[in-house]
């Protein structure tokens, strides 16, 4: 038995057998042939070649062929394989180079690739993703490996991986996988927040457990204590067993609260919305007693199956999410793709710096082709609940002015369609780059809220990457200086009269909610799954007596010491667990 300590990332307890996820990228061997190899390596490219084609033919087959759009996806793979170009440049280039077929196949696709990335046409560009499968099909073959997906999972399991990217966590079978545990990644890394939502236990930044399991062993995930225990005796599975009901007990309990109001102690009614990733996530808000949604993340839209969601399909999703919550609002924000939400759709992008790259608004101001799409799509769905839109990482003035007049020109354009949208729909910002928080006067007069995102905010703030296991010690919420940024946001939205929601990870923690509360906040949004606890601890505070915490919590020169004055706090007088 082994017991190793990692980040905290989603809560729970998982107890069950390991299902160890490599990346499934294989490394390409290249070495020199003789001639008298070379219809031999070509025989191996037609064998191969003829068993991606059986596999794929056995995927029409079959009749849960899954997404709409897949069979066709399909089809286009098994054109291009049997492609007769395909198997003759293969040929021309054994021939002239010499090298193993694994490393020729490696190449020619990959200067494919780059020709097509260089279309004018979009939808050559985003051929790319297709040519890499199908190519990665072949050469699993050529090197006899066998290709998983974790899509694809058909028993309960622990994952355990080096990493896993949000694109991999949300096509995931989530039913079959009860506990997540990674070498890589922290506590606000988009990865765990995706297990939160789907309330699964996980643990992050455990360094080695992806060398240290193997497929089958049995492993215990304490997401409550951020520890993984491998090989556990009977001893320690009886414990987490017991400690496993005692949790699920707690949950219960807690959504005894979920139709009472987040109103303080002295009558102040606060707003607890959830954070979204995927449509389905809105079944779960009811029982958790939310209020509304404060964040949906529309670019998981493009994270998950194939093919860009057209127009239609981002209307369907968004009309889904606010026929569901009737007349409690909707909060959509738009693309925030780039960074580590890479869309394998458009072909991804490699940036020296993807964190301080082209993302979220600033990919859309490029890609106005794609920012109009979704502004139509959510304008037209618009008419289906109280929707309001919200644009991230703006940084300044001249990029929200942007974004407002493309918002615009698609207004003029449906107006003149004659397509119905709502005309008074509220438009906020996140505030996550310093630069927008430190110009927070400003802003303030051109949105009708703020929403916080403390994840990218804290992380610009502190210059640390947050989901970089290495240096986890250094995000921290309740820096000094986050916590006078976070102060004077709030005092010049409230200034100019608009309201301050947070929507970033600090919203949902129970140890920030009495702080949060006596810096002004208005509105906490969250994963779902912590809205109860957080409710109940709105419900046995006064503003006042936030007010007078904060107060001395400003006061302090380290987060060390706030870090221990806020804990020993929240645990007496709130009866908050600290682990
Ligand atoms: C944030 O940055 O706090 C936020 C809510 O957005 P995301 O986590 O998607 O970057
Ligand atoms: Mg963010």
């Amino acid at each position: 038995m082994n017991e190793i300590n990692g980040i905290s990332a989603s809560p729970g307890i998982a107890i069950g057998q390991a299902f160890l996820y490599l990346d499934d990228t294989p490394t390409i061997p290249r070495y020199k042939i003789e001639e008298w190899q070379i219809a031999n390596e070509f025989e191996r490219f037609t064998i191969a070649v003829d068993k991606a084609l059986t596999e794929l033919r056995g995927l029409q087959n079959d009749e849960n062929g899954g997404e709409a759009n897949q069979h066709e996806l399909l089809d286009s793979h098994v054109l291009m394989l049997s492609d007769p170009e395909l198997s003759s440049s293969i040929d021309a280039r054994l021939r002239k180079n010499r090298l193993n077929v694994e490393w020729v196949l490696y190449r020619f696709i990959q200067e494919q690739t780059e020709k097509l990335q260089r279309a004018e046409d979009q939808y050559l560009r985003e051929r790319t993703v297709d040519i890499h499968d199908v190519a990665k099909r072949v050469l699993n073959h050529l090197m006899f490996r066998e290709r998983i997906s974790l899509a694809d999972l058909t028993q309960e399991v622990v994952l355990v991986a080096h990493e896993l990217m949000p694109s991999d966590a949300i096509a995931m079978n989530k039913r079959m996988v009860k506990g997540i545990a990674l070498d890589a990644g922290g506590k606000t890394s988009h990865t765990a927040i995706l297990a939160r939502a789907f309330e699964i236990p996980a643990v992050l930044g455990l360094s080695r457990i992806s060398k240290l399991v193997s497929t089958g062993d049995e492993i215990i995930v304490d997401g409550n204590r951020g520890r993984v225990i491998t090989h556990p005796d009977e001893k320690a599975k009886k414990r987490y067993v017991r400690v496993q009901r005692e949790w699920r007990q707690r949950e219960v309990e807690l959504m005894g609260l979920n139709e009472l109001p987040a109103e303080t102690q002295d009558g102040k009614l606060l707003a607890l919305k959830a954070n979204i990733e995927v449509p389905e996530e809105v079944d779960a808000l009811a029982s958790h007693g939310a209020d509304g949604v404060g964040l949906y993340r529309s670019e998981f839209l493009f994270l998950r199956g194939r093919g860009l969601p057209s127009e239609n399909e981002q209307y369907q999703a968004y009309s889904q999410v606010l026929t569901a919550l009737g007349d409690k609002p909707v909060t959509i924000r738009t693309l925030d793709l780039g960074g580590d939400k890479i869309a394998p759709v458009l072909g991804g992008f490699s940036e020296q710096n993807p964190i301080l790259g082209w993302r979220a608004i600033r990919f859309c101001l490029t890609r106005v082709d794609l920012f109009k799409i979704q502004l139509r799509a959510l304008l037209r769905a618009s008419l289906h609940g109280d929707l309001r839109i919200m644009f991230p990482m703006i940084s300044g003035v001249e990029e929200l002015n942007r974004a407002y007049e493309i918002l615009e020109e698609v207004k003029t354009e449906l107006r003149s369609a004659g397509v119905e949208f709502r005309e008074q729909i509220p438009v906020g910002i996140m505030i996550e780059v310093p630069s927008a928080a430190m110009t927070a006067d400003i802003l303030a007069h051109k949105v009708d809220f703020f929403s916080i995102g403390t994840n990218d905010l804290i992380q610009y703030t502190i210059a640390v990457d947050r989901g970089n296991e290495k240096i986890a010690y250094l995000y921290e919420p309740f820096h000094p200086g986050v916590l006078r940024l976070l102060k004077s946001v709030v005092d010049n939205a409230h200034e100019v009269g608009i309201p301050v929601g947070m929507c970033g990870e600090m919203a949902g923690d129970p140890l920030a909610t009495v702080i949060l509360l006596g810096l002004g906040i208005d509105e906490f949004s969250m994963s779902s799954v912590g809205i109860p606890e957080v409710k109940r601890i709105i419900r046995s505070v006064t503003v006042s007596e936030a007010e007078e915490l904060f107060g001395t919590v400003m006061e302090m020169r380290s987060y060390q010491e706030v870090d221990t004055f806020v804990a020993d706090v929240m645990q007496k007088r709130f009866d908050v667990k600290v682990y």
